[in-house]
């Protein structure tokens, strides 16, 4: 069997004024490592390639380690310890970062919300918004608080404000103007990402992969752009580095993000295993370009580590 645990922002220190970008930090990454390892046995993503169903179908729980969005503190803060460790990951790339040099938008979110507060961030959603579309009805509110229930009513509107009332277009198109009034994205751009000699330095150690193009769920496209998405970001991997990019991880990771023809288009395309982020650990009857996911808050000291512990019992 299969377990996998995926990263993203793994920092020192993630104080900002108004928490918003959350993680762990490499003392926690390096302990998990090793409570993991009490747990299972570490592979790398070419074993897995070439062992697949022997690994997948093993009584043995065998473990990888993945990271997503291609963050240079992954590279600067993870790959040294799991060098120490003589663990392989595979890090998930989004080429837009790197072909147009933008900051993919859940990271300007992320940015823009670590730095003014909730009913801030809204105004100025609203002053940027000339057709009214982030304006909630008594009866959208209601239907927000609902769907957000963990968060309180003024985040939950904001949430649903993005994910419910702006096109993907709509939502682009703002956050970028607020973005660009807050933030150098060039400098974000070299800051937050990884460089191309990072990149190349990855792919030789066969530890790169591919998260498509611009971090949209592909499963709310159509097949054109579903492909689009997962070709252009292999291709420049592939020409960049000079190595075969065959794993990928689709954006958001959910079963409507990873919906039909996803995993036929991701094969048609030369990927021959794909990471969604349903929570679960791999026993063989999962199509290889659906292959399940845990976030390490799932595994081991996370904070809801009983998500693992519920799905290894169940195996057992
Ligand atoms: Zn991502």
């Amino acid at each position: 069997m299969l377990t996998v645990s995926n990263y993203h922002y793994i920092r020192d220190d993630f104080t900002t004024p108004y928490p918003s970008i959350f993680g762990v930090t490499p003392t926690f990454f390096r302990e998990q490592l090793l409570a993991i390892k009490e747990i299972g046995t570490y592979i790398t993503p070419q074993e897995l390639l070439t062992n697949y169903d022997a690994i997948i179908k093993s009584p043995e729980n065998y473990v990888l380690i993945t990271f997503d969005d291609g963050l240079k503190e992954q590279y600067l803060k993870a790959k040294p310890i799991l060098d120490a460790l003589d663990v392989k990951a595979l890090f998930f790339i989004n080429s837009i970062n790197f072909i147009e040099k933008e900051v993919t938008l859940v990271h300007k979110i992320h940015l823009l919300r670590s730095q003014m507060s909730t009913p801030d961030f809204f105004d100025i959603l609203k002053k940027f918004d000339t057709e009214g579309k982030t304006r909630l009805s008594d009866k959208e509110k209601k239907q927000a608080v609902i769907h957000y229930n963990y968060d309180d009513e003024e985040t939950a509107c904001l949430k649903f404000t993005l994910n419910f009332k702006l096109s993907l277009q709509e939502q682009h198109r703002l956050i970028q103007s607020i973005f660009d009034t807050h933030f150098d994205s060039n400098q974000v751009v070299n800051d937050l990402y990884m460089s191309e000699a990072q990149l190349k330095e990855l792919a030789a150690l066969g530890m790169l992969g591919n998260h498509t193009h611009s971090h949209v769920p592909l499963g709310y496209l159509d097949p054109e752009e579903i492909t689009k998405e997962l070709v252009t970001s292999k291709n420049y991997l592939e020409q960049l580095t000079h190595q075969e990019i065959p794993y990928v991880s689709y954006p958001y990771g959910s079963q409507e993000a990873c919906a039909s023809p996803v995993e036929r288009i991701a094969k048609e395309t030369g990927h021959q295993l794909g990471f969604t982020m349903e929570r679960s650990i791999n026993t063989g009857d999962e199509h290889p370009l659906l292959l399940k996911r845990f976030d390490c808050n799932d595994l081991p000291l996370g904070k809801n580590q009983k998500a693992f512990e519920h799905a290894h019992r169940l195996i057992h």
